[in-house]
């Protein structure tokens, strides 16, 4: 490619809304545009991204045995009724009306289609297993489309569907997806790992999210340095009440004035000094009546928001909270106060804590308060005068940094991670729903046993930015950069020299196969260089009339600070 003919479109500035360095840097780099909210124009700098993250995918899925296929976008909503969850998914599917007012979505994700697929071309035992899978568009109406590509409305999914006779190929099944997704993005060259997620009330343990390390994750990833142990928050939360009771939380809880708002009264509450670290909090509180008893528990949630606006709380009610105590899922709590619970990285207390209530909530009497670890983490929790229920204290209480692994192996550690991939056995879920029958060796017809396996194409590009990057730009890994090697030749329109060298080391890398752009726009050297590093792309070759005249050219690794000189002839050494 040579860059005249090429879009290149860099910006000096990111867009006011760009809160993430990876929204930043894409929007400056000229890799998207956007349309609408969470909607945006890959255009052809990031297109070129994407499609080397589909070619992995797609090589990998097919050595895997996976078959590809396309599902349609829009999609009758029969299908999705048969399921019930056109009645039940939230307004996160999108459901539109066609002239003659029939309802269709525009898929969110595909099990219901893949399904009436199985059912219709699989009959007998001897078809399976079968896995299809799909590289397409996906729409979900995300409460809070942000960060650029990491959480769009539209985005590009690879989702796989597997089939098999019984759960024991089933599970076989996922495992051959769990081995292939670890090749896949080991290929892509970043740092990841693969913890253990819910899977629901089918899946037993097979059920694992792919997360990219990255401190500005959304994701908490709970693991053990000692061992295998890795979970994703939710997932480890499940195991608090058993290896980690929270009697800290009993020792310290304190009674606290009702009726309070404001930062000093947060910071009282929790009987801490207004410069504490706090990362999460959990609130309950009771209605009294007149005559002091308890009438009515809610457990209000106290949530730092998601978008790092350290300086605002949200408070808000949970539907299905009224009258007992329940954990929620971090989904939930998103869908309704558009953020994640807790573990937003460290708050600090210093500034004026600003209350948003949610809807007619007011911060209610009766606050019974309490850290679990001085100066860290802290849960607030109110039963009344209840605190002698010291299971629903402990049960409130989140995972921390220093508890026990659940495997005995050591002490748990916590970090940030983007969920780029997640595999799933779902059991007979959607096939009984759906009625999706094979005739097993016996002739008997038997429900397939499913599994779904989605890699969030889009979302990876920006995943990969967030952990690489630099003041300067972006930093792909070779494997997903736009563009491998840049060549810069310096007053290109005053030599002819430099000319037919870049020229003919452009031919020469091409013809090796190595994806090049000439930088043949004639720009200055210091704006042809500050675009490429804007850029990103890992291996710079630049020409000059000077060192031509010693056989030698300047790499320079994006990684590196300085140049070296390079004999032409060593070049493709150091790009390959
Ligand atoms: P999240 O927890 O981030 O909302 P999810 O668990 O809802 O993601 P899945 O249903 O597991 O997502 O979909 C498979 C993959 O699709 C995810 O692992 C993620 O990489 C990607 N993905 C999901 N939602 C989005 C989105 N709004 N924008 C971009 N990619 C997404
Ligand atoms: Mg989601
Ligand atoms: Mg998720
Ligand atoms: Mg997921």
């Amino acid at each position: 490619m040579k860059a005249s003919q090429f879009l290149i479109s860099t910006l000096k500035d990111a867009p006011a809304d760009a809160e993430v360095v990876s929204h930043k840097l894409m929007m400056r780099a000229g890799l998207i545009k956007k349309l609408g909210a969470g909607i945006y124009n890959y255009m052809p700098m990031g297109l070129r991204v994407i499609r080397k993250v589909e070619a992995i995918v797609r090589e990998e899925m097919n050595k895997a045995g996976a078959i590809e296929l396309t599902m349609p976008v829009v999609q009758p909503a029969e299908l999705w009724q048969e399921t019930g969850r056109f009645e039940k998914m939230g307004p996160e599917l999108l459901r539109i009306k066609d002239r003659h007012g029939r309802d269709f979505v525009v898929q969110p994700t595909s099990e219901e289609v893949v399904t009436d697929i199985a059912r219709q071309e699989i009959r007998s035992y001897k078809q399976l297993p079968k896995n299809f899978y799909q590289i397409q568009t996906k729409f979900r109406d995300e409460r809070r489309p942000r960060f650029g590509l990491m959480r769009g409305r539209e985005f590009i999914m690879k989702d796989a569907y597997s089939f098999d006779r019984d759960q024991v190929s089933a599970k076989q099944s996922y495992q051959v997806m769990a081995d292939a997704y670890r090749k896949i993005f080991d290929r892509f060259g970043l740092t990841y790992r693969a913890v253990a997620a819910d899977s629901g009330a089918i899946g037993g343990d097979l059920s694992e999210e792919f997360q990219v390390i990255a401190a500005t994750g959304e994701d908490a990833i709970v693991y053990c340095p000692t061992s295998n142990y890795a979970a994703n928050m939710e997932k480890a939360e499940a195991l608090v009440p058993a290896h980690a009771r929270g009697a800290a939380t009993q020792a310290m809880a304190k009674t606290a004035t009702p009726g309070k708002s404001t930062c000093e009264d947060v910071a009282a509450l929790l009987n801490v000094p207004l410069n504490t670290t706090v990362k999460s909090l959990v609130l309950a509180t009771d209605t009294l009546n007149d005559k002091g008893e308890v009438v009515k528990s809610h457990v209000w949630l106290l949530l730092l928001r998601g978008d790092h606006d350290m300086n605002e709380v949200k408070v808000g009610k949970l539907p299905g909270f009224e009258g007992g105590f329940r954990f929620a899922t971090t989904q939930e709590i998103d869908d309704h106060f558009g953020c994640k619970p807790g573990y937003l990285g460290p708050v600090n207390l210093k500034q004026p804590l600003k209350i948003v209530a949610d809807r007619d909530v007011a911060v209610m009497a009766d606050w019974i308060c309490g850290a679990n670890e001085v100066d860290f983490h802290m849960t607030g929790v109110n039963f009344g005068r209840d605190v002698a229920e010291p299971d629903l204290v402990a049960d409130i209480r989140n995972v921390v940094a220093g508890d026990a692994s659940p495997d005995g192996q050591g002490v748990l550690a916590i970090e940030r991670g983007i969920e780029v991939g997640h595999v799933f056995y779902l059991g007979t879920k959607y096939s009984q729903a759906m009625n999706a029958t094979f005739l097993d060796v016996n002739g008997k017809p038997q429900f397939m046993e499913m599994g779904c396996y989605g890699i969030g194409v889009t979302r990876l590009p920006a995943a990969a930015i967030e952990q690489n990057h630099d003041e300067r730009g972006m930093i792909w890994p070779d494997a997903i950069a736009p563009f491998t090697v840049v060549i810069c030749p310096v007053n290109m329109d005053r030599s002819e020299d430099v000319k037919a060298a870049a020229f003919k080391l452009y031919e020469d890398l091409l013809a090796l196969g190595v994806d090049v752009i000439l930088d043949d726009r004639g720009e200055r050297p210091g704006a042809m260089f500050a675009d490429w590093e804007l850029i990103g792309v890992p291996h710079r070759v630049t020409i000059g009339d000077k060192g031509l005249k010693d056989g030698v050219v300047e790499y320079q690794n994006r990684r590196d600070s300085e140049s070296t000189k390079v004999a032409v002839a060593d070049v493709l050494a150091h790009v390959k």
